[in-house]
């Protein structure tokens, strides 16, 4: 496997790095994102691709389940980091379908940190059973999940809304927040409004 790592590397050392030479070397000087990315761990949302940006544009954070703990180092630092000093403008919540973290909120799990992280979830799961009929069709049990991943998005959102240093970066009108949802069927991002 790491072989094909480092073959992967080399092919894009020699093209593209090669091609873009100004551009990369121009990265060595530093990185000025406007736009902190919060999204899920999985493999299949890969946020530079679906967005067609560069190396340089966007400041990553990713974790299972695109959850804004409210009480996590991890996450804290990136986002201050990414205020204080990058000064991004703009702070993107980026949710999925077929997203495993949401898929895990109905079952009974038992494995020691997973379950107590996607507790920080289920107030979005509770909101949609609390107002739909429960799903008996695999059609139907579709578009729940997918309704539970969507509020899950504004859940995380009301959780980063929370945090002082985002109150105030709001306040003062320096950064917006922006909710989004990647769909895994035709790879549309849509934007998700609260
Ligand atoms: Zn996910």
């Amino acid at each position: 496997m790491i072989d094909q790592l480092l073959e992967g590397n080399k092919i894009f050392q020699e093209n593209e790095y090669k091609n873009n030479k100004d551009f990369y070397r121009n990265l060595v000087l530093g990185q000025n994102p406007k736009i902190l990315w919060l999204g899920c761990s999985d493999s299949r949302v890969t946020p530079e691709r679906i967005t067609g940006v560069n190396a340089g544009d966007i400041f990553v954070h990713r974790n299972i389940g695109n959850i804004v703990p409210t009480h996590d180092w991890n996450f804290a630092t990136v986002t201050e980091y990414a205020i204080n000093y990058l000064k991004i403008t703009d702070i993107v919540v980026c949710g999925h379908s077929q997203c495993g973290a949401i898929r895990a909120l109905d079952q009974d799990i038992d494995d020691a940190y997973l379950s107590l992280w996607i507790n920080n979830a289920r107030a979005a799961k509770e909101t949609i059973d609390s107002m739909e009929k429960p799903a008996v069709t695999e059609e139907e049990r579709k578009e729940r999940s997918c309704k539970i991943e969507k509020e899950n998005i504004k859940l995380q959102i009301r959780h980063l809304k929370e945090y002082p240093l985002v109150k105030k970066a709001i306040k003062s009108g320096s950064i917006k927040i922006h909710g989004l949802y990647y769909n895994l069927y035709d790879g549309t991002l849509t934007e998700i409004l609260d």
